[in-house]
């Protein structure tokens, strides 16, 4: 906390001249200790707190430039957040802009196609769709953002047959760090187009995107859950099961140690539990012949697969809703074999000393490959699989978790590669420009990162320029 003050205490005089010069020009700003800035700097990682000197409540682009041109002018620098769902910067130095409120959205039925605001959050998307039998490429957790997620790319639970979400921008409305608004499409713009699909926020504010919708009004999708005694058996058959199932198939496998708190269903709290999850865009009837082989590895304890909306996405992982702390670490892997599933038990199954919560491996491939012929900056689309790992972070057990965490995906060493995927790395700045980006690739943003933002005032865009 002293720590805290000082460091605001430094930069007071440049704070109170931004903060003059937005509410003067009638901008919604939000100081620590009032309730919306409390409310527009909640985080879901309990960890990964959040303290900017002031929150702008963005009403449009119109806002979003001048707090930028504000503040150039004042020295500070400038963060976005829509959700909170992926903060990894302090932000203690910066103004956060906030989406929250540009929350339009407009699905174009007949067109398929969808106009969606910064401060969107899927489950709306979602249900916006469903009336028309679209499909909008959503991630795994519903509460999560539509821009921070397909600006990171967007790997979700049927991306296998549909790609990532960030390959089915038509538009983006953005704001470059040098305050200019710009509409970005792959004509008008092939750069900035290229680097807000995958750079994540290193370009600039979007207030608004337009995406494709997809036809797909149902799918035949959920998760099978096994006790922790069978998880040997469930591993090594879905890393045979994974070699032979076509891109109409999604899927990914978790090992789950869920502790014994009501939020959890009563078979799994307390408990070591293995979980396979399933979503299949293609005919019903062949999903449930592509689901026998792991049904039948031993008795479920839960089994959710079946017809479902596609606006109940959501269920297919089934990701906790409410803010935890965690500490959370992901990897990329070539391949899983055999091999990969049993070291993967000795790491994490029931009989290991393991203090990661939930372990989870999915499968990439099938059409997150396919850039569909219009590049862009997410750089590691021929990994094959996904390592995520996450820990309860008591501040107790914070070096143990630590150490837990390199043993699990240095346990995995000999199957993985380098790189990351954007939305699932854990650290922000050089680090993590340095992992989700190849060296062409940062090198690219840090070109358009100069060229658009000269006084460097977005932080996001610290991992490529430092
Ligand atoms: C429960 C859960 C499940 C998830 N499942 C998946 C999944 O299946 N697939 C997947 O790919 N990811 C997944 N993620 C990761 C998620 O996509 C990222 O954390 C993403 O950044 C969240 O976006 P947000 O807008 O909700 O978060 P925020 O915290 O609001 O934003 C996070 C970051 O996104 C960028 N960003 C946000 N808004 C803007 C904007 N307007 N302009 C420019 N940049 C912006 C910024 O870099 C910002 O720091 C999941 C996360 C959670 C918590």
């Amino acid at each position: 906390m002293t720590l805290i003050s000082s460091q605001l205490s430094d930069h007071r005089p440049a704070t109170d001249a931004a903060v003059r010069a937005l509410t003067g020009s009638g901008i919604p700003v939000h100081l620590p200790g009032t309730d919306p800035y409390t409310a527009l700097t909640a985080t879901s990682n309990l960890t990964k707190a959040i303290r900017p000197v002031a929150v702008v409540a963005a009403r449009g682009s119109a806002d979003v430039s001048h707090t930028l041109r504000v503040a150039a002018a004042t020295g500070l620098q400038v963060a976005v957040q829509g959700t909170g769902h992926g903060a990894t910067e302090t932000m203690q130095d910066a103004i956060l802009v906030s989406t929250a409120a540009l929350d339009e959205l407009t699905v174009h039925a007949d067109a398929r196609w969808a106009r969606i605001g910064a401060g969107v959050r899927w489950a709306a998307v979602l249900e916006a769709c469903a009336p028309y039998g679209l499909a909008a490429l959503a991630g795994s957790s519903p509460h999560v953002g539509v821009v921070g997620y397909l600006t990171g790319g967007g790997l979700g639970p049927v991306a296998r047959t549909h790609g990532l979400a960030s390959d089915t921008v038509r538009a983006f409305d953005v704001v470059t760090g040098d305050g200019v608004a710009h509409r970005v499409t792959a004509t008008s713009d092939p750069d900035l187009f290229w680097g807000l699909r995958g750079g994540k926020g290193t370009l600039g504010i979007v207030t608004a995107v337009e995406i494709d919708l997809g036809e797909q009004a149902e799918l035949y999708a959920g998760a099978v859950w096994f006790a922790g005694a069978d998880a040997a058996a469930v591993v090594r058959t879905w890393s045979r099961w994974c070699e032979l199932l076509p891109q109409e198939g999604t899927t990914s496998i978790a090992v789950m140690r869920l502790p014994d708190l009501p939020m959890f269903p009563a078979p799994l709290r307390g408990t070591t539990s293995v979980t396979v999850r399933f979503a299949w865009t293609g005919d019903p009837a062949t999903g449930e012949e592509m689901i026998r082989a792991i049904r039948s590895v031993a008795t479920p304890i839960i089994d959710t697969v079946r017809v479902m909306a596609y606006a109940e996405l959501g269920d297919v992982h089934t990701d906790p809703t409410d803010p935890m702390p965690l500490h959370e670490h992901h990897s990329l892997l070539d391949s899983f074999p055999g091999e990969a599933a049993d070291r993967l038990l000795e790491l994490v199954g029931p009989d290991a000393q393991c203090a990661q919560a939930v372990v989870e491996v999915r499968q990439l491939g099938g059409r997150v490959r396919d850039d569909r012929g219009v590049p862009s900056a997410f750089a590691h689309r021929d990994a094959a699989f996904s390592v995520f790992s996450a820990a309860l972070l008591l501040p107790e057990l914070a070096e143990l978790v630590a150490q837990d965490t390199v043993r699990v995906h240095d346990g995995l060493a000999p199957w993985a590669r380098d790189g990351g995927l954007p939305n699932f790395t854990d650290s922000a700045g050089p680090q993590w420009a340095g992992r989700v980006f190849t060296a062409d690739v940062a090198q690219r943003l840090r070109a358009l990162s100069l060229a658009h933002d000269p006084a460097g005032v977005l932080l996001g865009a610290r991992g490529v320029r430092s």
